[in-house]
């Protein structure tokens, strides 16, 4: 499956087309664009673990929307546990650290 970046369109043929650079015969470079608004801005299509929708970026298996929500309801269940706000900042930053989640 492919996604659009531009339209968000999901499809799985791409358009096929090719741009000559001004040459008579071939070979020309191949492009794949968007079927539905020709634009060359195809990506991979994944498919998130947890909404079934397709993004062209995943983290951990999740669209960056579910992924949002997990870490926010990590991070409640987080400080859940652990009520001494220093041992949090620590577990947090080492969990969060990798991500720019804008959480901490
Ligand atoms: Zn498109
Ligand atoms: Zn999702």
């Amino acid at each position: 499956m492919w996604i659009c970046k531009d339209c968000k369109n999901v499809f799985d043929e791409c358009y096929r087309d090719y741009e000559t650079h001004g040459l008579d015969t071939p070979p020309y470079e191949k492009i794949l664009r968007c079927p539905h608004c020709l634009i060359c801005n195809p990506a991979f299509a994944y498919k998130c673990e947890n909404c079934n929708d397709y993004t062209d970026r995943v983290i951990d298996g999740y669209c960056e929307d579910c992924a949002k929500e997990l870490m926010q309801s990590f991070k409640e269940q987080i400080t859940r546990m652990f009520p001494n706000s220093k041992d949090r900042h620590f577990l947090l930053y080492n969990a969060l650290c990798e991500q720019d989640w804008g959480l901490v």
